[in-house]
C-alpha cells in the first residue's frame, strides 16, 4: 500500500538538499533519505550526509554508481579546470544526466518501500545552468518514472524558484542554519573550503545577503 505520507529525499550532503531535508520533515511523517556517490570529487559531503541523518535519526542508504566515471568525463569528477565549456555554453562541472539518474535510482528504491514522494533540492534561479534542475526537466521525468513504474510519484522540488539568498532563509525558518555546519558545498572538495569556486561564491552570497553568518566557516 502506498504510504502516502512519507518522503525520501535526495541528500548529497550540501546546503540545498539539508534544507530540504528540515522542510520534509515538518511536512510528512515518514521520512528516509538516499544519497549517491558518483565518485564526485567533493567527496566529503558523502560523510556529510551520512552525520546529518545521524543526526536527524532519519534512516539513510549511501547508493554507488561507480559507473557514471566510466561514462564521462568532467571537473566535478575529474581534477579538470572549472570553467565554461565553450561547446555546450555549460560549466565543465555538469555532470550529464545526473539528476535524471539520480532521481531514476531514488524512486527504484522509494518504489520498494511504497515511498511516492521524493524531494529534490534542484533550483532554477541561483544556479550553473544545468538542464537537469529546470523545472520542465523535472516535471517530465515525474511523469517517466511514474509511467515507468506504474506509481503516483510525486518529485518536490521546493527551492526551485529560489535563489540563495531565499534557501538562507528558509533554511533558518525550518531550523536547518545550524545543521549547515555539517554541510559541505566546495567543488573541490577542500575543508576548510576555497572560497574561490562557483560554488563557494554562490554559497557565500546568499549568507551574505541574508546577513548571517554561515555556520561551515565559524
Ligand atoms: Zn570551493
Amino acid at each position: 500500500m502506498v504510504k502516502e505520507n512519507s518522503a525520501l529525499v535526495i541528500l548529497s550532503g550540501g546546503q540545498d538538499s539539508t534544507t530540504c531535508l528540515f522542510l520534509a520533515k515538518k511536512k510528512f511523517t515518514n521520512i528516509e533519505a538516499i544519497t549517491f556517490d558518483y565518485g564526485q570529487r567533493h567527496r566529503r559531503e558523502l560523510d556529510c550526509a551520512k552525520k546529518l541523518a545521524e543526526l536527524t535519526g532519519i534512516k539513510h542508504k549511501l547508493v554507488t554508481i561507480e559507473s557514471l566515471s566510466q561514462l564521462t568525463d568532467n571537473a566535478m569528477m575529474s581534477d579538470k579546470e572549472i570553467k565554461l565549456n565553450e561547446a555546450n555554453g555549460l560549466p565543465t562541472t555538469f555532470v550529464p544526466g545526473r539528476n535524471l539518474i539520480f532521481v531514476t535510482f531514488a524512486a527504484a528504491y522509494a518504489y520498494e518501500r511504497q515511498i511516492p514522494n521524493l524531494i529534490l533540492g534542484v533550483s532554477q534561479v541561483d544556479y550553473s545552468g544545468y538542464p537537469d534542475c529546470r523545472r520542465e526537466t523535472i516535471e517530465s521525468l515525474q511523469q517517466t518514472i511514474s509511467l515507468g513504474m506504474e506509481f503516483p510519484f510525486k518529485i518536490h522540488t521546493p527551492l526551485v524558484d529560489k535563489n540563495k539568498y531565499q534557501t538562507v532563509m528558509l533554511a533558518q525558518e525550518v531550523g536547518a542554519l545550524d545543521y549547515m555546519q555539517f554541510t559541505h558545498t566546495c567543488y573541490k572538495g577542500q575543508f576548510p573550503p576555497c572560497g574561490e569556486c562557483p560554488a563557494c561564491q554562490l554559497r557565500a552570497k546568499g549568507f551574505a545577503q541574508a546577513s548571517l553568518a554561515d555556520p561551515l566557516l565559524n
